[in-house]
């Protein structure tokens, strides 16, 4: 059975003591550093020159530093830029400018785990990785919850990494749901695995299947919308709340037997033997190298599948038909349709 933290097991005072540098003010970001901030820590905001988002941290009443500046006040330095610029914000800013013996956090392990970044040997190294989007790891602190985080020690140098840990995952709300204990190299393999094959490349991909499949065969588009993407959904809700048993449970008993006979002729066994080549260019690096080649490169093929993937027909309909959806509100005032 994994290990797992509550608020009791954590004691908030420890981070409320330190001074805390959050790099980057984007998903993540923007939530640690309001959440920590709520409970009563000691937050800078590290951004760079010019950062688009230095207005909306000031705004939300937040200290906003230069990296470096941030960087050398902090005890902490929580690093939530994206993963591929990490290791050059690591070398250029954090890394001459970080205290002796000031802690390091991240909220996922690519940077550890792949090498790209190689702490010296006098600094705790630890992860609180939510396990949702910021903007949901905000929102629930708000409202009094939490979202669940991966808990990690990657280096214990004053062999009080865990207590920091616990007190950090505590303090953004991680606790009041639960803390699970993990190492850099699981989460993040399994972290890449997960959103690659289930959460967004699997389900991205099923859904297109799905909707070109029910319009080339000449159903009207607005209508496979609906079968294949809208109700995901509630389907997916019904899982989280009872596994498959309580999703199975509420579809109507021709909608169950179809599942079962349908499902395994659609992902079938060769679907797996696709998961576990995946898995293994994760865990053999291979993942990890083209995505920094080709981040290091201006991101051309990141670029190119972005635009391709905004051009499928399902958008097009799904904009529409959401001008309709008068009751989906918004969730977050950051996301404009069309601009990903
Ligand atoms: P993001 O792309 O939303 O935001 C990154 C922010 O970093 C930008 O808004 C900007 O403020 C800043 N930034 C960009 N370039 C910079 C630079 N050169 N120097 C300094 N700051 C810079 O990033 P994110 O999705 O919040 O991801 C941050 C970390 O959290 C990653 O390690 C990611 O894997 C992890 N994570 C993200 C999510 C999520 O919900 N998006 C969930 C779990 C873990
Ligand atoms: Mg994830
Ligand atoms: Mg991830
Ligand atoms: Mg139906
Ligand atoms: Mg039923
Ligand atoms: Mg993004």
């Amino acid at each position: 059975m994994a290990e797992l933290f509550y608020d009791d097991d954590a004691d908030l005072s420890v981070i409320q003591q330190k001074k805390v540098a959050v790099i980057g003010y984007g998903s993540q970001g923007h939530a640690h550093s309001l959440n920590l901030r709520d409970s009563g820590v000691d937050v800078t905001v590290g951004l760079r020159e010019g950062s688009a988002s230095r207005a909306k941290a000031e705004d939300q009443g937040l200290k906003v530093a230069s990296v470096a500046d941030a960087v050398r006040d902090a005890d902490v330095v929580v690093i939530l830029a994206p993963d591929q610029v990490q290791r050059l914000v690591y070398a250029d800013e954090i890394a001459p400018n970080l205290k002796e013996g000031a802690a390091l956090v991240f909220g996922h392990g690519f940077n550890i785990r792949f090498g790209y970044i190689k702490p010296e040997a006098d600094h705790d190294v630890f992860m609180v990785a939510p396990k949702g989007p910021g903007h949901l790891v905000r929102r629930e602190y708000a409202d009094g919850r939490g979202v669940p985080v991966l808990v990690a020690v990657e280096q214990d140098a004053s062999g009080k990494a865990w207590e920091t840990a616990l007190s950090y995952a505590k303090a953004i709300g991680g606790l009041r749901a639960a803390g699970i204990k993990t190492t850099f190299t699981e989460e993040t393999e399994t972290d890449l695995f997960g959103e690659q094959s289930v959460l967004c490349g699997g389900a991205s991909q099923l859904v297109q299947y799905g909707f070109e499949t029910l319009t080339e065969a000449g159903y009207q588009p607005e209508i496979a919308y609906f079968e294949v993407l809208h109700e995901l959904k509630l389907i997916v809700d019904l899982m989280v709340e009872g596994g498959l048993a309580k999703q199975r449970w509420s579809i109507s008993d021709t909608a169950e037997y179809g599942d079962y006979v349908s499902g395994p002729r659609v992902i079938d066994p060769h679907v797996k033997e696709n998961m576990k080549a995946v898995l293994a260019d994760i865990q053999n690096g291979k993942f990890a190298e083209r995505f920094i080649a080709d981040q290091d490169a201006g991101a051309p093929e990141f670029k190119e599948l972005r635009a391709k993937g905004e051009q499928h027909p399902i958008e097009e309909t799904g904009r529409e038909l959401r001008k309709m959806f008068a009751w989906i509100k918004p969730s977050d005032t950051d996301y404009v349709e069309g601009s990903a």
